[in-house]
């Protein structure tokens, strides 16, 4: 499996950068005779265009071309009645033999069967191998209840437009692929891989569930003597745990714990460095670190990035360091192919690139 970045950064989809939940894969076909990914990459790296998908895979040499990071919200499936696909589901969408004509809707006729039913042969073998990387890195269950769903699937869910891709093409050229089936093989393809039980163990990823108020609760009980800055600081990891769609309630509970509940007793950490490969991230979560005054708005932000990269699962070469020079936040987002961007404060750089780098 050959996996080609080639994001639409001139795609207003792109430029947005929200965020999806990773919660799950849409499977789609393109609906036009075009076997080439690199047309549809050519073509859609465009700011007119409305739509726009995480990955196009290639009918002629079964090659993807990644287009949108995995974790952006995409332009790929629309709406139905209880909602969108776009918001929970990363979408891909395999490209369909030339050999094809559309005579109206979904219903097409083919010049040559044999060679459209190695096409498809091609995609669906690479959307298996590529959904089963997906699923273990985004620790998804291929066989769970709305995990891996057709654009037809998402549509009859009420959570995608009327569409009937992919199946209509691997019923037509008489494949006999079902999504039945492809779950099934994505989860062969994961080989021994564990993937834990949705139930299991706490995501960083979602909606917060404690209330500022508890938040606040708990670490006066904790410490009676907790700073008034930390206080204020609690409404902010909920603000930008929900805009990075993360979970400011664990990411505070995860500076009560590294903090010793902002006491800096019975915990060494004051300053949290973790050492990934070459790299120092480091993130500050105190005001009173070394009588160095570091603005909290700031520090909260760096924790919530640094979050978000825990949940990447480290498959990024992205590293987050927060550095302070004389009061003065100055960061360098460096994208994972490490090219130096600009340098902006840390609050411009959340709809520039999805794990940014902070350099010294
Ligand atoms: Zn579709």
């Amino acid at each position: 499996m050959r996996i080609i970045e080639s994001f639409l950064k001139s795609n207003r989809c792109y430029q947005k950068a929200e965020q999806n939940t990773r919660g799950g894969l849409m499977l789609h076909s393109v609906g036009c005779p075009q076997p080439s990914a690199q047309a549809f990459v050519g073509s859609w790296n465009n700011a007119e265009k409305a739509a726009c998908v995480h990955a196009f895979i290639d009918a002629n040499t079964g090659d993807i071309y990644q287009t949108l990071p995995w974790e952006y919200r995409g332009w790929h499936c629309g709406s139905g009645a209880k909602g969108s696909g776009n918001d929970t589901h990363i979408g891909v969408e395999m490209c369909e033999p030339s050999c094809i004509k559309y005579t109206g809707g979904a219903t097409f006729t083919c010049s040559n069967i044999p060679a459209a039913q190695e096409a498809v042969r091609r995609t669906y073998e690479s959307a298996v191998q590529l959904f089963a990387e997906l699923c273990k890195k985004f620790r998804l269950d291929p066989l769970a209840d709305g995990v891996i769903l057709s654009h037809e699937e998402g549509h009859r869910r009420g959570i995608a437009s009327n569409h009937g891709d992919p199946v209509h093409l691997w019923n037509q050229l008489k494949m006999g692929y079902t999504m039945d089936g492809f779950r099934k093989a994505v989860k062969a393809a994961m080989g021994s891989a564990t993937v834990p039980a949705a139930s299991s163990g706490t995501r960083i990823t979602g909606t917060a569930q404690a209330t500022a108020d508890q938040m606040r609760a708990y670490i006066k009980a904790k410490n009676p003597n907790v700073a008034q800055s930390v206080i204020d600081m609690i409404p902010l990891y909920l603000s930008e745990g929900a805009a990075e769609g993360i979970r400011g309630d664990i990411a505070f509970s995860q500076s009560c714990l590294e903090t010793g509940n902002f006491t800096f007793k019975g915990s060494a950490v004051t300053l949290v460095i973790i050492a990934f490969k070459a790299y120092l991230p480091i993130f500050i979560l105190t005001d009173k670190l070394a009588g160095v005054l570091v603005n909290l708005d700031l520090g909260c932000v760096a924790h919530i990035c640094v979050t978000r990269f825990y949940d990447a699962y480290y498959q990024s070469a992205a590293a987050c360091i927060l550095y302070y020079l004389a009061g003065v936040p100055v960061c360098h987002a460096v994208s994972t192919a490490g090219a130096r961007l600009h340098d902006k404060p840390m609050h411009a750089m959340r709809a520039d690139s999805y794990v940014p780098h902070f350099y010294v």
